[in-house]
C-alpha cells in the first residue's frame, strides 16, 4: 500500500531507526517515545490491525517473538516490559498498519496512567 506510512518504512522509502530485521517483520524506534524504550514491531505485509493479523497465526507469532527479542536486546527482560496493540478509534490507533508497541525501561504504571 503506497499510501501507508509503515509500508513505506518497510520499503525503505521513509527512514527509521531500525533495531531488528526479521524475514517477515521489522522493528524500529517510535518517533515520539512514551518510555525510555519504545519500539514498534510490524509485519512486512500490510494488515490494518491485530484483528486482521491474527488470521495468520504464524505471522502473529513472529511479531510477538520479535517483540520478545527486542525486549531481550534492549535489556528489558529482567525488569519487565509491556506489549500493546492499539486497535481502532477508542484505543487511539493512528497508524492503520498493525504494530506492536514494546515499552519499558522504567516502571510503566497502570495501563490507564
Ligand atoms: P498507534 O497510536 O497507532 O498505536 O501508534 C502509532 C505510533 O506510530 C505512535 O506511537 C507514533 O509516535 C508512531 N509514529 C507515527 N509516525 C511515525 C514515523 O514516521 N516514524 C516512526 N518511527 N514512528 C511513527
Ligand atoms: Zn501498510
Amino acid at each position: 500500500m503506497s499510501d501507508c506510512l509503515f509500508c513505506r518504512i518497510v520499503a525503505g522509502e521513509i527512514p527509521a531507526d531500525v533495531v531488528r530485521r526479521g524475514d517477515r517483520t521489522l522493528a524500529f524506534r517510535d518517533i515520539a517515545p512514551q518510555a525510555p524504550v519504545h519500539v514498534l514491531v510490524v509485519p512486512r505485509v500490510h494488515h490494518d490491525d491485530v484483528t486482521s493479523l491474527q488470521l495468520d497465526p504464524d505471522l502473529l507469532h513472529e511479531v510477538v517473538a520479535e517483540a520478545a527479542a527486542v525486549a531481550e536486546q534492549e535489556g528489558l527482560s529482567a525488569a519487565g516490559w509491556r506489549l500493546l496493540f492499539n486497535t481502532g478509534a477508542d484505543a487511539g490507533q493512528t497508524v492503520f498498519h498493525v504494530h506492536a508497541h514494546v515499552l519499558g525501561g522504567e516502571p510503566l504504571g497502570a495501563l490507564r496512567g
